[in-house]
Order: C-alpha cells, then structure tokens, then sequence
C-alpha cells in the first residue's frame, strides 16, 4: 500500500458502532463492563485504552513502518517516556544539537536519577562510535538538526549502536515519515512532536512514539499507562485528520522549501544558507540518501542580531513565532528565541549566530512567501 493509501486508511476503520466514516472523538473516561472483569472490548478506562488515540496510534505507526505506537500529551512526554526504557546506571548517547526541550529534560531532569549522558556531534558517526561505553543503552539522534539543517547517517549510527547493543532514537519531526522513515536504516525507535508537521494545522500539541521490538513496546505500553502523559481523544482526532494530508502538504512546504531557499541562497542580503536541498549543505549527499525531500526549514544568516531584527520586524506575512510545520509561514530568531538557554559557546559552534533566522515555510502562495521575505531583506 502507498503512503497516502495508508495514512487514509490506516488506523480508521469506519466506526463498529455507526459506520461513522471519520473515527469519532470518544470523549469518555470510562466504558461499562458486561460483567465482573468482562470488559467490552478490552476498554476499561481512558487513561489505558482510547479508541481514537488507538486510531491515531495506528495510522503513524503505519506511516513510519512500525507495528506498535504510542501517542502522548506533547512531544517531550513522548520522548519522556521511551527514556524510562533506560534505568539508572545506564548511560545514552545524544546529538549535541538536539531540540533544545530535549536537552533540558536529558541534562536538567533525567541526569537527576542516574542516567548518564554524553552529548557528541552525530553528523560524523566516528564520534558516536567513542562515545559508547558497556552500558550505553541508547543513542538517541536528531536529523536534520534544528536550526542549522546537520544531517546525521541512520544507518551509519545504528549499525554502530547495535553492535554495541544500543537501541537506537530519533527524533523525526522536521522531516515527517513522509520524507524519512527512519526504521528502514535499521532505528529502533522513532519519536515525533505531533505538534509540528504530522498534525500539521498549529492547533494541538502532542507526541508519539512508535516501534517495531515487542519487549520495549509493552514496556513502552506499561510506562504510557503508569505515568499517564496521554495525547487527549480531541487532540488524537485532530493529529487523525491532520496525517489523511500529509503526503500532498509536505510536497508542498517541499517544493516551496526549495524555492524560497534558492531565493536566499541568490540574495546579496544572505551571508548563510541552512538547507540540505542546496548543493552548497555539506551533507547534500546524505540527505539526498536518505530522505525523499528536504522539506520547509530553512535558516539563513544576515550577519548580525540589527539585520536579523530588521527583517523579522519588517515581514508582513511570515509569523513571528516559534514552533514549525504549520499551514502559515513562521518566521524565528533561534539564539533569543528557541535557543536562548543554550551556552553562548555552544550556540557559536553550531552556528547559531545572532544573525541566523530560520523560516518554517507554510503553505501559502511561494510567491507571496518570497515577496515578503524579499521587501523584509531590502529593509536591512
Ligand atoms: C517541538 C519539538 C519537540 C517537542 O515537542 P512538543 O510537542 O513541543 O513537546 C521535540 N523535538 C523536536 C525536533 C521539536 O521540533
């Protein structure tokens, strides 16, 4: 079945109840049971079994090529939960320039309870390789990398981690299953903030977590229930509705992804491109390898926090905010805004200079999206 097949079909099945052709929003904590311990079809309570989260459940797992999935109240409670799969003692390794909320949850909250980590630059696979240790149980990876577009080779890493006996993560949300399926190079787990591109509209927040190892699934199942963090039955349908159009809305921030970055890549204004899909990336190979397209992220450099505060003051159309994946261009300052917390240092490593501003490119008119950064540009 192809990809557009799936994410129609998968996971939404017409409702037994009404032949409802969309799955219904079952807005209910609890389900009556036939008799002692005679639940109806295995519904007991809302925290453990929901019909639409299982539907949503469903439709990404398939997506990504997974027999089992997990959906969460955001995307940081999905990536909460598959770190319980690590226990104290244990230690993991991560991309340096993972989604800031996610080193502030490794370094800030998990390191308190004894698991270690080692923060390493994925994008050459010689660096993940030194850093594991006998008890590395996890690398956890981000590609592309938020703002600065660093690719790191899945296949590359997860044959390294498996022969260490690590699982391997990653963090798929700039890309969408329909551009990158991770587990087809060997990843373990993938995890994805429903909040970006999968959901795809701005209105909900929420995660998920799918695989194919049936051990770490129950276990992933059992913390999902004991914890509790669950993605809502009104957001489950929402992130529903949102996948039946991933495939045509991610060609589309695609092909205007391309578009607005050959754009900069020309403009006299533009110090710095960030974009896999420009021959310039010094990863274009490997992302071209693997992933179907380069999707709508794009960061670009205008040398200093005047410039890069005259065009974000001056687009009309393009958002100011942060998050990305929406159907409107969102427009960003990574070091004050998304990045703030990261070490001057660190930020100046990876690139995030005060004049970086990245675009989370929508799904207007290319031409509009264009003109606007164009008379923002001309303002500097
Ligand atoms: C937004 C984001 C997250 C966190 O997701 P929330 O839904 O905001 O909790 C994690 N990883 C990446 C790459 C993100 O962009």
């Amino acid at each position: 079945m192809g990809f557009s097949t799936k994410a129609i079909h998968a996971g939404n099945e017409p409702d037994p109840t009404t032949g409802a052709v969309t799955v219904p929003i079952y807005q209910t904590s609890t389900y009556q049971q036939e008799g002692l311990g005679k639940p109806r079809g295995g519904y007991e309570y809302a925290r453990t079994q929901n019909p639409t989260r299982l539907a949503v459940e469903r439709n990404i797992a398939a997506l990504e090529g997974a027999r089992f999935g997990y959906a969460f109240a955001s995307g940081m409670a999905a990536i909460d939960a598959t770190l319980r799969l690590i226990k104290a003692g244990e230690h993991v390794v991560v991309s340096d320039n993972t989604y800031g909320g996610t080193f502030r949850l490794f370094s800030r909250v998990l390191a308190d309870y004894g698991i270690e980590f080692s923060y390493v630059d994925t994008t050459d696979p010689l660096n993940v390789e030194a850093a594991l240790r006998p008890n590395t149980r996890m690398v956890f990876v981000e590609t592309p990398t938020n703002p600065v577009m660093m690719i790191t080779d899945l296949k590359a890493v997860s044959d390294l981690a498996h022969a260490a006996g690590a699982r391997v993560v990653c963090d798929n949300t700039f890309m969408s299953p329909y551009l990158q399926r991770p587990i087809e190079f060997g990843v373990d787990i993938v995890v994805h903030s429903t909040t970006k591109y999968l959901n795809g509209h701005s209105d909900s927040v929420g995660g998920v977590a799918v695989l194919n190892d049936e051990k770490d699934a129950e276990k992933l199942a059992f913390i999902q229930n004991a914890v509790g963090a669950i993605l809502s039955p009104f957001d489950s349908w929402l992130v529903l509705r949102g996948t039946k159009t991933l495939a045509v809305r991610m060609e589309q921030h695609d092909a205007t992804g391309r578009a607005v970055a050959a754009f900069l890549e020309e403009h006299p204004k533009v110090r710095k491109l960030y974009y896999p899909g420009s021959l310039s990336h010094r990863q274009h190979e490997l992302a071209k390898r693997q992933q179907k397209g380069f999707g709508g992220m794009v960061a670009f450099d205008v040398g200093s926090l005047e410039n890069a505060r005259t065009v974000l003051e001056s687009v009309r159309l393009c958002t100011l905010a942060e998050s990305l994946g929406g159907v409107e261009t969102l427009i960003s300052h990574p070091a004050t805004m998304t990045h703030a917390s990261v070490l001057p240092e660190t930020r100046a490593r990876l690139g995030i200079t005060d004049g970086l501003v990245r675009i989370s490119v929508g799904l207007e008119e290319t031409e509009d999206i264009i003109a606007d950064l164009d008379q923002a540009l001309s303002k500097i």
